[in-house]
């Protein structure tokens, strides 16, 4: 068994479900008291806890690895209980430039058998093999036998940082950029010297099938509400019915606004969708609905921002003399991420990678965030993402060894 792979198994079965995913189904199970419980859902207080915690745990956990490796080690608190932990690896001379290695510390839910990691076939099972433990262990092991080399990079700042919750609100990576309440320590000290050293780059720990991402979508969720006016279902003529409004409005989104937004593509991404995801309206059959709302998921392209795709939206609407109230339901909008592939960390990591062009992907993570903050970030990590959030998660133990020489590779690369 090879160290990545220890590493990865430690990690799968230390827990470490995002607090915003305790399912209901889970009340009523063991009560356990634990110094966090006040920030944890209402549904899963009463739920196993545990799982929930283990963000801390977690970063407990690999503070320790890198402690024993030589690095330093740092934590910056973002919620209660909940902390990003940062390792640092300094070169010997002065620092000339800052890579940043970023995975998440969170998962999404599993049941019990998942938190039990299962080797098969080449393949590790559990929850969060590949989405995204797998860059964890890649990640961490390689800065760690980096440390432990003699050709460790003279000015180039290698730093580790293990991000909450990106399964649900960025608060790791918003918190890590100086988006949330406090800003990192470390980041204040790759942002003080950028001027000096403007080549900084993150890797941020995703299952990439181990390709250099410079590009993928942004999401938008949006409600759209109608108004109409209730009467008795006996009398319909005398009300104004809001569903029957919303009905032409799922039928124009899902036709013409789709194929609006097939005809831009983008070269690495595709084009930009719409989903309506979910739909309310109406009390019971014999009252006309006074109201109804429906939720869309909005995936945008790079240059595609909240309030032009409300313009749009409206525009359209209004065409077609329609009426709704637009509203965003996210607590922060997830952005779409387009980094310069020119920029010469990014070449020569794809050069290192042995990768002729970037890739594009569908799915929104941290690297949005962390770019947005300021640091150039390219998206790259172990396993394949049609394995992210199934019920039987697994990890190819080739990619994971791979994807960690590919790093150490990288990373001894610089100067
Ligand atoms: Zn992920």
């Amino acid at each position: 068994m090879t160290r990545t792979e220890k590493l990865l198994a430690e990690l799968i079965a230390l827990p470490s479900v995002n607090p915003a995913f305790a399912p209901q189904s889970l009340v009523g199970t063991a009560r356990r008291t634990v110094r966090w419980e006040a920030e944890l859902p209402p549904d899963a207080r009463a739920a196993r806890p545990y799982l929930f915690v283990g963000e801390k745990r977690m970063a407990d956990f690999l503070a320790s690895v890198a402690a024993r490796a030589g690095l330093e080690v740092e934590f910056q608190k973002v919620l209660p209980g909940r902390s990003n932990v940062m390792a640092r690896l300094l070169p010997r001379n002065k620092i000339r430039q800052t890579i940043l290695l970023a995975p998440h510390l969170d998962t999404v839910g599993g049941d019990d058998s998942q938190f039990v990691p299962r080797r098969e076939n080449g393949r590790l099972y559990g929850r969060g093999a590949c989405d995204t433990k797998g860059s964890v262990a890649a990640m961490l092991t390689a800065l760690c036998e980096l440390a432990n080399t003699k050709s460790r990079p003279q000015e180039t700042e290698i730093v580790f940082a293990g991000l909450v919750d990106e399964e649900n609100a960025q608060a790791g990576s918003r918190a890590f950029v100086g988006q949330a309440s406090s800003l990192s320590p470390c980041f204040k000290k790759i942002r003080d010297r950028r001027d000096a050293c403007p080549t900084a780059l993150a890797i941020v720990g995703e299952p990439t099938r181990l390709q250099v991402v410079t590009a993928h979508k942004g999401s938008l969720w949006l409600q759209l509400e109608t108004h109409g006016k209730a009467a008795h279902g006996a009398t319909p003529q005398l009300g104004q019915n809001a569903v029957h409004e919303m009905a032409r409005i799922v039928d124009l989104l899902e036709t013409d606004y789709a194929a609006r937004l097939r005809r831009h593509r983008h070269p690495l991404l595709g084009t930009a969708t719409v989903n309506v995801g979910t739909i309310h309206g109406g009390a019971q059959p014999n009252i006309v609905p006074d109201r109804c709302v429906i939720a869309i998921d909005r995936r945008t392209l790079p240059g595609e921002t909240e309030a032009g795709v409300r313009r749009e939206i409206t525009a359209l609407l209004r065409a077609k003399r329609l009426s709704a109230k637009i509203s965003s339901t996210k607590l922060a909008p997830c952005l779409p991420l387009e980094t310069n592939p020119k920029l010469p960390l990014v070449r020569q990591f794809l050069r290192g990678v042995g990768q002729a062009r970037p890739a594009g992907v569908d799915f929104f993570c941290d690297a949005a965030v962390l770019s947005r903050g300021g640091i150039p970030s390219v998206v790259f990590g172990p396993g394949d993402i049609a394995q992210a959030h199934t019920a039987d998660e697994w990890i190819s133990l080739d990619s994971l060894e791979r994807g960690k020489n590919l790093l150490l590779n990288f990373l001894k690369s610089l100067p």
